[in-house]
């Protein structure tokens, strides 16, 4: 049985700004994984560029830092590499949203089975409070002194309507419930997804604690039927005076990596690929 200090990294503790959303989810992860009963040999957590994408260097698993927005490419390439390991990419959402736009758009396209964590806290923290893809329009920051004149991204329906198989959205705020959503994402068989809420109490002082407390809402709560996609994009719509937490939808979709002969039946990490013959394919070039 996995236990908590088990993830804990002795002597080195985070050091994100005293009351950070990440916190939250630092602490909610590592629960999550002892609650799911993963031992940290098998889990390897692929990150970006951000406060929040330091997480990996304080939960004792295998990591990978990778550059600005490129977790994705990253934390699939490990996956398919080796099918055994559980691989979880986690990252802010400038660094999901913007930088790694592309990767995100194709990323949930494929159904490998793997987590994407974005922790959402609407603005730059790390380089120090810019607009980001999720800053509500008219926020004022240092990147927008008139008011951000920009449309807000709707991750949660834009990752369900390009083929995510599961969607969720968490709060940094509510221990509980993120920790019981981060272990259902994880042991989704697909690609899941789930955005969390997570103030950044120095550079946001709109989108703070209590302004998600107030407008939070718990789908379970609504009878939300989560395998209705169309319902599911509605869901993901919303935002203002209500956001709902939950999983939007889940649906069952086989894998891609059982749809592909070299790595159906064995890992690539376990096969011998170095004395494979590929002189053949060379011979079609010449
Ligand atoms: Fe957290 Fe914001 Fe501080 Fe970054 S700048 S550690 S997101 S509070």
């Amino acid at each position: 049985m996995a236990e908590l200090k088990q993830f804990n990294t002795p002597g080195r503790d985070p050091n994100w700004c005293p009351g950070c959303g990440d916190y939250g989810i630092w602490n909610a992860f590592k629960r999550a994984l002892v609650t799911i009963n993963i031992e940290p040999k098998d889990i390897v957590i692929a990150t970006g560029i951000g406060c929040g994408s330091k997480i990996n260097h304080w939960v004792n698993t295998y990591g990978f830092h990778g550059l600005h927005g490129r977790l994705i490419p990253i934390a699939q390439g490990i996956k398919l590499t080796n099918t055994d390991l559980t691989v979880i990419a986690v990252g802010g959402d400038g660094d999901g949203y913007s930088e790694g736009g592309n990767h995100f758009l194709n990323g949930v396209r494929k159904n490998i089975n793997m987590t994407y964590f974005i922790q959402n806290n609407q603005i730059y923290g790390l380089t120090k409070g810019q607009t980001s893809p999720t800053s509500d329009e008219e926020t004022k920051t240092k990147s927008t002194p008139e008011g951000n004149h920009d449309s807000p991204i709707h991750g949660l329906s834009t990752a369900i309507i390009n083929g995510a198989t599961f969607v969720a959205r968490g709060f940094a705020g509510d221990m509980n419930h993120l920790i019981k959503l981060m272990g259902l994402a994880i042991q989704h068989k697909g690609f899941a997804f789930v955005e969390i809420l997570q103030p950044c109490v120095t550079f946001n002082k709109v989108n703070t604690y209590d302004w998600y407390k107030q407008r939070v809402y718990y789908l379970q709560k609504e009878k939300h039927n989560s395998k209705d996609k169309i319902a599911a994009i509605g869901r993901g719509m919303e935002w203002g005076d209500k956001i709902p937490l939950g999983i939007l939808y889940q649906e069952e979709k086989t894998l891609y990596e059982n749809l592909h002969s070299e790595i159906k039946e064995n890992p690539l990490v376990k096969q011998d690929i170095l004395n494979i013959d590929i002189s053949s394919i060379f011979e079609d070039y010449m």
